[in-house]
């Protein structure tokens, strides 16, 4: 049988987003993401929103309790029960420890956690490229850089977690959209 409880990891630029909304469609199982839910709120303005607005136009991470709360309602729903794909979440070893909780109480425990890897060098080769014809002055080199260093130091404790529970299956994110799906599908069984 296909997984279909995942925890999806991307490293900048490996295209995690697009593989993220593939993998929703062959699943038939919702996308969930914190990002997402947190804009939402912050465009709402709800209390949540509110306390995570300036946070999040820093660049830093909102507060775990803000961020666990959010997921756990989430994953409470009943569209939920046959499987999700998580985005976003977990980033902190306090959160992976609440989300192995919650799905433990649910009995819905995760099955996979999946790792997009990509090629430093080459995605930074690809989103220069990219700022270059898109004129974005923001993706320069050096906060390219940054965006993939930040994200290598979250991600490690991460993998980590996963691989002590022995779930962590990794993709190479290099290559056509097509390829790489064609690598997860089959990663998944
Ligand atoms: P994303 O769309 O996943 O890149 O998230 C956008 C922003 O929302 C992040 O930069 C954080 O400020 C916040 N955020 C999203 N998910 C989380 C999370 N799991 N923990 C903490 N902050 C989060």
């Amino acid at each position: 049988m296909t997984m279909s409880r995942i925890v999806l990891l991307g490293a900048p630029g490996a295209g995690k987003g697009t593989q993220a909304c593939l993998l929703v469609e062959g699943l038939g199982v919702p996308h969930i993401s914190t990002g997402d839910m947190l804009r939402a709120a912050v465009a709402a303005q709800t209390p949540v929103g509110l306390r995570a607005k300036a946070v999040m136009e820093s660049g830093a991470l909102v507060g775990d309790d803000i961020v666990i709360a959010i997921a756990r309602e989430r994953l409470r729903e009943s569209d939920c029960q046959e499987g999700f794909i998580l985005d976003g979440f977990p980033r902190t070893d306090a959160q992976a420890e609440a989300l192995d909780a919650l799905l433990s109480d649910l009995g819905t425990p995760l099955e996979c956690c999946l790792a997009i890897t990509a090629d430093t060098e080459e995605v930074l080769g690809r989103l220069l490229k990219r700022a270059e014809i898109e004129g974005r002055a923001d993706d320069t080199e050096e906060v390219i850089r940054e965006r993939m260093r930040v994200y290598e130091e979250q991600i490690a404790p991460l993998l980590d977690h996963y691989r002590g529970q022995g779930l962590v299956v990794e993709v190479n994110g290099m290559g056509t959209v097509e390829e790489v799906a064609a690598r997860i599908e089959e990663a998944l069984g």
